[in-house]
């Protein structure tokens, strides 16, 4: 009987290093399911308190992430008083984006609102709420995690949408984002976002779903969290699209 706890014990050591030196430090305890709120705290697949668990793995190395918020770093100069295009005039500040420099997955938006203007970062109304919660209690991985930046730096007045010159005029500082982060897959959040990658007029309600490609990098075209605010039901689409990326990514829970 000793013998054979001895052996088990050897195995979990075995397997816990293994798991470690592929850089995996932790793993979910449960797999995940939706019942239509990311942000119902008393669903029954998360931590107590509705924290995130840690994720897998989401950086690939720290030589790799410190390149990439180099590279992060230069393109946001590069920004310093853009006045590139008409948005420059009603805008507080430019909201580059935050997260991971070196994270597997890269959230676009559409453009900064009231709340993003003011506080410079992106994501952070109550739109921003329902995707930290994507994130956090759908996808269990804290959001700091990934990389969020938005099609157009600077707020639309009025929150109206993009126009196609001001969209053309800061496409080239999305393109050098995506190329700095280098993420293993793009979730674009909304019309603005995956036509403006995708080169393509096709309709978001066609693309959403459907893996497409920009450069190499798979791309995820879903509806934006605010369009999920008028429509609630559509979260459940969300989520289906969201666990397809999970499942490329081999991530827990799906
Ligand atoms: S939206 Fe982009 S291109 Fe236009 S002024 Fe702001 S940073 Fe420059």
């Amino acid at each position: 009987m000793q013998d054979n706890v001895n052996e088990l014990a050897r195995d979990l050591l075995t397997h816990v290093r293994s798991l470690r030196d592929a850089g995996i430090l932790s793993v979910a305890r449960s797999k995940s399911s939706f019942d239509g709120d990311f942000s119902d705290p008393s669903r029954g697949d998360g931590n107590a308190d509705g924290a995130a668990t840690a994720p897998a793995r989401i950086s690939a190395s720290a030589r790799t992430r410190e390149d990439s918020a180099a590279q992060l770093s230069a393109i946001e100069r590069e920004l310093v008083g853009c006045e590139l295009c008409r948005l420059s005039r009603g805008r507080q500040q430019i909201v580059f984006g935050t997260g991971n420099p070196d994270a597997r997955i890269l959230f676009v938006g559409e453009g900064p609102g009231k709340d993003e203007d003011e506080s410079g970062k992106p994501f952070v109304g109550p739109a921003g709420q329902l995707l930290t919660d994507i994130i956090e209690k759908g996808m269990k991985i804290p959001r700091d995690e990934v990389y969020i930046c938005n099609v157009v730096k600077c707020r639309p007045p009025g929150n109206r949408n993009p126009e196609e010159d001001e969209v053309a005029s800061c496409r080239p500082f999305l393109q050098q984002q995506m190329q700095a982060v280098a993420p293993e897959v793009v979730i674009a959040l909304g019309k603005f976002a995956a036509q403006t990658i995708l080169g393509t007029t096709v309709p978001i309600t066609r693309l959403r779903g459907n893996w497409q490609d920009y450069d190499g990098i798979p791309v995820m075209p879903t509806f934006h969290p605010a369009h999920l605010l008028r429509n609630p039901a559509l979260k459940r689409d969300v989520w289906t699209d969201i666990q397809k990326v999970m499942r490329h990514l081999g991530m827990p829970g799906v």
